[in-house]
């Protein structure tokens, strides 16, 4: 998926089960350019986004 920071596609998904964050149902992805941590969530049939961590400032 693309990032909506940078646009950058090498996204990673991140298993974070262990930080307390649901991801089975919303996986949660880093952006492997900005460092941006996000996932997409599915309100109303509406994709949210969901910014967990902001972009990394270079
Ligand atoms: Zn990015």
């Amino acid at each position: 998926m693309k990032c909506p920071h940078c646009g950058n596609r090498k996204s990673v998904d991140l298993d974070i089960h262990s930080n307390g964050f649901t991801s089975e149902e919303f996986p949660v992805k880093e952006c492997g350019e900005c460092g941006l941590v996000w996932r997409v969530k599915m309100e109303a049939g509406e994709a949210k986004l969901d910014i967990i961590k902001p972009a990394a400032k270079k």
